[in-house]
């Protein structure tokens, strides 16, 4: 009976760890770790390694992993399938590896402007962080355009999205800020949200995702 119990979630909602095969897990803690280690510190303007000489007070970001494979699947079941402990494991994980960043709050990316989504994976990551750096977390910042026509209203040559197009609420005037996300394609969202930040008084100081997309 003991064993029905604990394979019922799995036959409930059919799971296991993408990367050991254990059942009825989404993951297992040791094996999320095991996706990190692909550390890097990229300049989100450029995409190159920081410090970047064509964007020397550009916006700075640290990331423990590659978006691709298995930790594609990984991220994918922590959006879409309400895995909420992957996200906070996530952050944990990244506060581990990263050095603690001298900063008064973690500011997640905001999900999109009328999108479906139920819960922010970018602020469970930074409830994760934030838990085991002792930094508190700052859900400041907003989108003002849907993600239609965010899309479309990307500059054409310099491919940036334009000024406004996110805004900070009070609350981080005057303060330094990490920006936290669970993806970094192509770093539009960041240097947005940062730019947003920046227009709200504060200081934003780099940023952290659990992955890359190369
Ligand atoms: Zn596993
Ligand atoms: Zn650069």
């Amino acid at each position: 009976m003991e064993s029905f119990f604990r394979y019922l979630p799995h036959i409930v909602w059919p799971s296991s760890c993408p990367v050991c095969g254990r059942l009825a897990v989404k993951i297992c803690p040791e094996c999320l770790e095991s996706l990190s280690g692909h550390f890097s510190r990229f300049c989100v303007s450029c995409g190159r390694d920081a410090p970047c000489g064509a964007h020397p007070d550009g916006l700075v970001c640290r990331s423990v992993s590659v978006y691709s494979g298995i930790n594609r699947d990984v991220v994918h079941a922590m959006k879409y399938s309400y895995c909420k402990a992957i996200a906070l494991m996530m952050g944990e994980v990244m506060a581990r590896i990263l050095p603690k960043p001298g900063a008064d709050f973690l500011v997640p990316i905001p999900l999109h402007k009328g999108g479906k989504r139920e819960y922010n994976q970018a602020k469970l990551i930074a409830y994760g962080a934030g838990r085991i750096w002792n930094i508190p977390i700052k859900d400041c910042a907003r989108w003002n355009v849907d993600r239609k026509s965010q899309a479309s209203s990307l500059d054409k040559t310099s491919r940036a999205l334009p000024s406004g197009v996110m805004t900070s609420n009070a609350g981080a005037e005057g303060k330094s800020v990490i920006l936290v996300d669970d993806i970094c394609t192509t770093g539009n969202t960041l240097l947005a949200a940062a730019r947003a930040l920046g227009e709200a008084g504060a200081n934003p100081l780099g940023a952290m995702v659990w992955g890359r997309s190369v």
